[in-house]
């Protein structure tokens, strides 16, 4: 009976895949032009992420690189020697331009799972090139008020670091809560992030982590504030050290100021 079923159902799950495709035929989420097969992006979109993904970062803060800065043998660029890095490293998939950008969008703004999977996937194995992936005991998604989540309809930092822990096996803990609704924190300077971020997080104290290794999670990282304030919250709280992965960096070098 169920073979009988699933032979009428199939042809029908076809057809309507294929009625749906041509009603609505499948775009690239980075430049939104029609995709000639399925694959999630097109040729040009692929290749301007792999040259964002290639572009030398500061690997202790994620500022990009320019041509004639070098790192101390800490692995810091002349900020981070400047000032004390909040966080151990940060490891960032691209820079947010262009067609990254567009894409950390659709998955934020318009819950497209799929890139944004193939992003996490791809930040993943960036992760595990990482002299510190052995450190960690786990993947600590940078939490949204509740409210703005009921509104995206989606935990975007959630599914990057259930992506983490798939390819590492390691586990995702949600040791963070973010009780107060903050504003948001577009165009606002570093210093007025930090002041506007400031005790936004809380602990979960269903998640011991004293002691604990920490690899924070976010989907974008402007000027550093909101990882800062979660790595000072989860440090209070016991955490011994607190590493960070993130699928894009705002092209800045004002992780400091
Ligand atoms: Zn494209
Ligand atoms: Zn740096």
């Amino acid at each position: 009976m169920e073979r009988l079923r699933h032979h009428f159902t199939r042809p029908l799950t076809l057809l309507a895949s294929r009625l749906s495709q041509l009603a609505y035929p499948p775009r690239c989420a980075g430049c939104n032009g029609l995709l000639p097969e399925q694959t999630p992006w097109c040729p040009q979109c692929w290749s301007e992420l792999a040259l964002t993904t290639a572009k030398p970062c500061c690997p202790t803060c994620a500022a990009p690189l320019g041509p004639y800065q070098t790192l101390n043998s800490l692995h810091q660029c002349n900020q981070c020697k400047k000032h004390s890095p909040k966080i151990k490293s940060i490891c960032r998939l691209g820079t947010y331009n262009g067609v990254l950008s567009q894409i950390v969008r659709s998955l934020k703004y318009n819950k497209n799972t799929y890139s944004g999977n193939l992003l996490a996937d791809w930040l993943a194995d960036k992760v595990a090139d990482q002299p510190w992936l052995d450190e960690i005991d786990g993947f600590c998604p940078i939490p949204m008020h509740w409210t703005r989540r009921w509104l995206r309809r989606i935990d975007h930092t959630k599914i990057i670091a259930d992506r983490l822990s798939n390819h590492t096996h390691l586990p995702v803990i949600q040791a963070l809560r973010r009780p107060k609704p903050t504003p948001q924190q577009v165009g606002l300077s570093h210093t007025a992030r930090m002041k506007n971020i400031k005790n936004a997080f809380k602990i979960n104290p269903r998640w011991p982590i004293e002691g604990a290794t920490l690899c924070l999670v976010d989907d974008v990282m402007t000027t550093g504030a909101t990882l800062f304030e979660a790595a000072r919250t989860l440090k209070t709280a016991g955490a011994a050290k607190i590493y960070a992965a993130i699928l894009a960096k705002a092209d800045n070098w004002d992780v400091y100021t």
